[in-house]
């Protein structure tokens, strides 16, 4: 079969034809899908294949339909009220239009249909925001889609996973997302979770040689991987078979997970608030309807007390709120996005601006991540190496001489198993040396090319059978290689490299190991000196353990080298067994440059009342000294390490976790119980982490950060968000926007709950005065909600940060939306909106009344027109208002008013609509408006500005008793 009648897309299998895949010989996977192991798929092939295929991507499936979406708007009880305002106001005017009621010109029904339309426009506008919120959610994650290795005309190379197609070599290791369905070709200690695909959470073992029988389950197809699982442990090389929607994940879509976009904390307060007011607003209509009843003795009034009622319920709610807080929280991720901050779960956003704590790795994060060796330690001799980055060109020197290293056995036992031990490719490209891979191993290669020790060479003459790979938990690794000639009797031992006879007797295989220095040297037996092994001295160990000491003071990351000469080949798995008994070869010493940016980052990080923390794998002493340097601790300040905080109880670790900066040699499992004990202790934690095993404590954190570059697919999975340039200076930017993001959210909310309040006092104190009538109909209170309340407070939501946004402590998550004055700031302000206004419509109504029956206004203006002016001022005082309330302590003359551009543009803007509603016929009519002269809006004008005036007063009152609001 050649490669034109593989499996298509959507089809089975195992249908008709179709290659069963597990229970086939690699071979024969190979073949059938013309592929080769070695060297993997042309770029003509890959080409010809993607043609046929497509990309390698899910259809994903949000699991709500479009209706259903669309009808989730209207699950909202501030909606529902709007509906039940606009039948009983339909239902009024149907009365009025047959007792023939309606003035000549008025439209009927008005307020119901403005109401509906309101309605619909609010729910669809919040359909389009949601659906338009999933998609950007969706785009942004696709920004950290998985990034896979494949071997394609021989060469070792990173495509995006969308680029995977049928009969690509890809190459697995742990923390990877697989990204299409394989079949193995060889695997070294493979466990896959495939709980996506099976629901099965224990990690599966994975074996390339076994040939299934055809109807084996899922579950049990060991030498298959699938798409969407992830590589808990090992390494491993596949053939890829289905890609997209013919993978198994594929067929079943419709159950991977949608794009999460979980409501944020406000948010849900803000609907609780919304259901409260609607509940309280219910209240007010019974009582202010059952009290009129009563007063009247009959349902005389009904009318005018319902109109009341419902003037008030749709005043009462903030109908505009829940858009504009939707609309913020989204231009805050996009902000944080140009921060290189990706933010994957909405709630994050507002989190952030309340995180105490910020537990970061060090490396990459804190560091650049870009590894040079600076010294190698070998019987009791420090070398020093020259050389700038990846570039494999470099002396070494020793007391200041340059040496030949062929000279000194023990430094080239030592780079041959600083290059064997090894998984990192050293390539040029575009001229430029760089390594694929990690770059503590980049490092040793580099090292070993230095003193002309190739890779590919040696590989050759030892080549890798088995391995027990790296993780954070063992910290160290080892690969087994087979001595060629020995093994397979080719050749007498003469005949063998004389390097690789002064490592072995006679043994045909090779391990070798690297790792942590303390743990490695732990499981040394003897050591390598003058061309062989000799047996271990107590004092030999103190010398490299001081020279470990020594090197980690000053940064440096040490990594201990041994290797052993072995009999058999070890069972995979079988690490414990077999890293023991090792011959020690030395020490090597690499410089992680500080960022130099960090610096900065954590001092303000302090000034904000935020603690970093350091938390790595590294030794304390090279974990001290880089934290020194950054500012993140103090000479003299406590590290406490894994070992010792394996040996605390929960409580204990709960005394000092406030007290100590640096984490040094711990594992994964480890951050979480820090996670934990800090969160005990009631701090907001902000925690980064980039392996598969950190998985958990990113869950667990509250803000779980995970690394954009080096991160594993699990990782970024677990995480609320990604850091794209991997760098700490990015998540204390990230804060600082999730402050500004918290500070305008609350600066709106006082700005629109103000205003309604002011409207509903009002409202309620015109029939008490006794001014006859509704001082404004739901049609002008919902205008006023939606256009002349929403367009300013959207522009709020953009207002720039204040200048002391990181000089002051973080605000507690829990704390009330109302706490630090917000709830009486709406109350003050609410009253002083209505006093404003309720002595404008008592004179205005007067006025009016007096020119009336003095005759004094000409024909056409109507006596109703004080409602009118009541209106504009309300609209015009909360103009005043959004230009006050930009800054909590700062008069508006000491601030740039273009700052904030937008906030003028609305004002201006909403100011000309509210005039167009009182000048433009046909507006007017609608909106039930009435003509204003001109004197008489200049009135209204004026009233207004004692809105702002008030304000700036109470600043400057606030700044004179010392007290300052935030
Ligand atoms: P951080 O948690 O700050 O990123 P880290 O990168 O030093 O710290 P790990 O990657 O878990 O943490 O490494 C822990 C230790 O394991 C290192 O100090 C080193 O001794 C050893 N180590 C790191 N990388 C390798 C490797 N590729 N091979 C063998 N040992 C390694």
């Amino acid at each position: 079969m050649s490669a034109n009648s593989l499996p298509v897309r959507g089809v089975s299998p195992s249908g008709e034809g179709i290659p069963v895949w597990h229970s086939l010989e690699v071979n024969q996977a190979l073949n059938l899908l013309n592929s080769n192991a070695d060297s993997g798929l042309t770029p003509e092939e890959v080409q010809q294949r993607w043609q046929k295929y497509g990309d390698n991507e899910l259809t994903e499936n949000s699991g709500r339909g479009s209706w259903e979406i669309l009808l989730d708007q209207f699950k909202n009880i501030m909606l529902l009220m709007l509906i039940a305002v606009a039948l009983i106001s339909g239902f009024l005017d149907f009365l009025a239009w047959q007792a023939g009621e309606l003035k000549p010109g008025e439209v009927p029904f008005k307020d119901t249909i403005a109401i509906m339309a309101i309605v619909v426009l609010n729910g669809i506008l919040g359909y389009v925001q949601e659906t338009r919120a999933e998609k950007a959610l969706a785009a942004l994650k696709k920004m950290t889609s998985p990034l896979v290795r494949v071997l394609r005309s021989g060469k070792l190379m990173e495509i995006a996973a969308k680029e995977l197609v049928p009969g690509d070599v890809m190459l697995l290791e742990a923390g990877m997302q697989i990204a299409a369905d394989g079949r193995l070709i060889e695997e070294s200690n493979l466990q896959v979770r495939e709980s996506a695909l099976t629901g099965e959470a224990g990690a599966v073992s994975k074996q390339a040689n076994l040939i299934l029988p055809e109807e084996t389950s899922l579950g049990d197809r060991l030498n298959l991987v699938f798409q969407a699982t992830e590589v808990v442990q090992g390494r491993a090389k596949i053939l890829v078979t289905n890609t997209g929607m013919s993978t198994e994940i594929g067929k079943i879509a419709t159950m991977l997970q949608s794009v999460e976009n979980e409501p944020t904390p406000l948010q849900l307060r803000m609907t609780h608030l919304g259901n409260i007011l609607v509940i309280g607003s219910l209240l007010l209509v019974s009582i202010v309807v059952v009290g009129g009843v009563i007063q009247a003795r009959g349902f005389s009034n009904l009318r005018q007390l319902l109109e009341v009622s419902l003037s008030m319920a749709v005043a009462v709610v903030p109908e505009g709120l829940p858009a504009v807080i939707t609309v913020t929280l989204a231009l805050g991720t996009q902000r944080m996005v140009r921060h290189n901050a990706l933010i994957r779960k909405l709630p994050a956003v507002e989190t952030l601006g309340s995180v105490t704590t910020i537990c970061s790795d060090k490396t990459g994060t804190l560091t650049q991540n870009k590894m040079v060796v600076q010294s190698v330690y070998t019987n009791n001799h420090v070398f020093r190496v020259t050389g700038e980055g990846y570039t494999p060109t470099g002396d070494f020197l020793l007391d200041g001489q340059t040496i030949l290293v062929e000279d000194y056995p023990e430094i080239s036992a030592l780079l041959l198993a600083s290059a064997i031990c090894n998984d990192a490719v050293l390539q040029k490209e575009q001229g430029e040396w760089a390594i694929l891979g990690d770059p503590t191993e980049g490092a040793l290669v580099t090292l070993a090319g230095k003193a002309g020790i190739e890779q590919d060479q040696w590989n050759s003459k030892l080549p890798r059978i088995s391995e027990f790979p790296f993780d954070s938990e063992r910290k160290r690794m080892s690969v087994i290689c087979q001595v060629e000639e020995v093994a397979t009797g080719e050749a007498s031992l003469t005949a063998v490299d004389p390097l690789i006879t002064s490592l072995i007797e006679s043994e045909p295989y090779l391990m070798f190991t690297k790792g942590s220095p303390e743990l490695t040297l732990a499981s040394c037996t003897q050591i390598y000196l003058d061309h062989k092994s000799a047996p271990f001295t107590d004092a030999q160990r103190q010398q490299i353990l001081a020279a470990n000491d020594q090197m980690a003071s000053l940064g440096l990351r040490v990594l201990g080298l041994a290797y052993r000469p072995m009999l058999e080949m070890p069972e995979a798995g079988a690490d414990e067994k077999y890293e023991v008994n090792l011959v020690w070869l030395g020490l090597v010493g690499m410089l992680d440059a500080p960022r130099p940016e960090v610096r900065a980052a954590v001092q303000e990080s302090r000034n904000a009342g935020i603690r970093p923390i350091m938390i790595t794998g590294d030794h304390q002493l090279t974990a001290r000294a880089i934290a020194i340097d950054l500012g993140i601790a103090q000479e003299g300040d406590r590290v406490l390490t894994g070992q010792q905080l394996q040996q605390m109880t929960d409580q204990e670790l709960e005394q000092q976790v406030d007290l100590v900066s640096i984490y040094a040699r711990v594992s994964p499992e480890h951050k979480l119980r820090i996670v934990q004990a800090l969160q005990r202790r009631g701090r907001i934690v902000a925690m980064t982490g980039d392996g598969v095993n950190d998985a958990p404590a990113l869950k667990q954190a509250d803000i779980g950060i995970a690394m954009g570059i080096t991160g594993t697919d699990v990782s970024k999975e677990a995480s609320d968000m990604v850091l794209l340039d991997d760098n700490f200076t990015t998540i204390v930017a990230a804060t600082k926007e999730g402050r500004v993001v918290y500070t305008n959210i609350r600066r709106f909310i006082k700005y629109i709950l103000g205003s309604n309040v002011g409207e509903v006092l009002t409202i309620a104190s015109a029939p008490l005065l006794g001014l006859g009538g509704v001082p404004l109909t739901p049609l002008q209170i919902l205008w006023m909600n939606l256009v002349t309340d929403g367009l300013p407070a959207l522009a709020l939501a953009v207002e720039p940060p204040e200048p002391d946004v990181m000089n002051r402590p973080p605000f507690s998550p829990r704390e009330s939306i109302f706490a630090r004055g917000l709830g009486s700031y709406i109350i003050r302000i609410g009253i002083v909106f209505a006093i404003i206004t309720i002595i404008l419509m008592l004179w205005s109504y007067n006025h009016c009344q007096m020119r009336l029956v003095e005759g004094l206004d000409p024909e056409g203006l109507d006596p109703e027109r004080w409602k009118t002016m009541v209106f504009t001022s309300l609209c015009l005082a909360q103009m005043g208002h959004a230009i006050a309330i930009r800054s909590n302590n700062k008069l508006t003359i000491e601030m740039n008013p273009f700052s904030n551009i937008f906030v003028l543009g609305a004002v201006v803007v909403t100011t000309i609509l509210q005039l167009m509603l009182i000048y433009v016929p046909p507006l007017r009519a609608f909106f039930g408006t009435h003509f204003l002269p001109p004197t008489e809006l200049a009135i209204c004008f004026g009233f207004s500005t004692l809105m702002f005036v008030w304000i700036e007063l109470e600043k400057l009152f606030f700044r004179l008793i010392g007290k300052k609001s935030v």
